[in-house]
């Protein structure tokens, strides 16, 4: 036998004692043509282990348990969620694994699609396995530590027995963290993004503006002045022209589709504010007024040239 084969028989060996996760059933199960979630693809774990619970809104409310291991979360459900309170049993049913890329997830399931709701990302961190992982898993008693942020201390998970092979309980271990109350209920909000559960829906629910492109009204120069009542008139300001696309984030384009947002933040900040999560265009202008009150054009173009951080002379006039 020379080196080589010792080398696969040892690898083979390996494959076959290792865990084997799949994200098979993940994929299958989804339509990544509608659901925004992230497709399942295995990825190396590091040295710290990611641990997360996302409080899913679906058909029946629960809070998805997540711990990495194997390059993929092992994941539960968790109906009622996490007791800190060691007398409370929460049954905790084990689903499919999911890809680590999920960690970062947070939106809204479409609806009639698998888990159709809103998912909020309620707590990260890192865990810390107290027990063999690999003979927890065959024997049923998974024994950890979680380093979160709204979770805290050792838990257990231990699988009943029921003629379901997937139904656990999750357990609070007695420590300094351990409480007389759930003590998870008032967490209502994102951790990562702070947002309630209807401001995820809001955002990804935002109609986005049907074109990405417009043509700005260009003045016509003529002799004289129109006759008639159908006719207003307005100051023709000396400033730079301007479409603000706003949707989730601002655009600021020139008449000549160029992006200039750079250079007027504070006019971007200011429009997003005003939107209030609605899209919109505006066409407009973008004028400064020196301390004289006057529209500036200098000004202006000292200011695209070393954009200084006190602007309050900048307006965006809507045409
Ligand atoms: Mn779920």
């Amino acid at each position: 036998m020379d080196i080589r084969q010792v080398f696969i028989i040892k690898k083979l060996f390996f494959v076959k004692n290792s865990y084997m996760p799949e994200l098979e059933k993940y994929n299958k199960k989804r339509d990544f043509n509608k659901t925004s979630e992230p497709k399942g693809r295995k990825i190396k774990s590091q040295k710290q282990l990611k641990y997360v619970i996302q409080h899913h809104f679906s058909r029946k409310e629960h809070y998805d348990l997540r711990l990495e291991w194997g390059g993929v979360f092992l994941s539960w459900a968790v109906p009622k969620g996490p007791s800190f309170n060691p007398v409370d049993k929460r049954l905790a049913i084990q689903v499919e694994d999911h890809p680590l890329d999920y960690g970062k997830f947070e939106g809204t399931i479409p609806k009639g699609e698998y888990g159709g709701g809103t998912v909020i990302l309620w707590d990260v961190g890192t865990w810390l396995p107290l027990s063999d992982v690999k003979k927890g898993l065959e024997q049923g008693v998974l024994k950890f530590s979680i380093l979160g942020e709204r979770l805290k201390g050792s838990w257990a998970l231990i699988k009943i027995k029921t003629e379901k092979d997937s139904h656990w309980v999750l357990v609070k271990e007695k420590d300094e963290y351990a409480q007389t109350k759930a003590g998870i209920y008032h967490f209502k909000t994102s951790i990562k993004t702070g947002r309630t559960k209807l401001e995820i829906e809001q955002n990804k629910d935002m109609i986005k503006n049907p074109f990405k492109k417009v043509e700005v009204q260009l003045v016509k120069l003529v002799e004289a002045e129109p006759k008639g009542n159908d006719w207003i008139y307005e100051l023709k300001y000396d400033g730079y022209r301007i479409v603000a696309f706003v949707e989730s984030d601002v655009k600021l384009m020139t008449r000549n589709h160029k992006d200039c947002t750079v250079y007027f933040k504070n006019v971007a900040r200011s429009l997003l504010e005003i939107s209030k999560e609605k899209s919109m265009v505006f066409d407009g202008e973008i004028i400064m007024v020196n301390e004289k009150g006057e529209i500036d054009f200098q000004l202006l173009q000292n200011h695209i040239k070393t954009p200084s951080l006190v602007s309050q002379f900048m307006l965006f006039l809507i045409c």
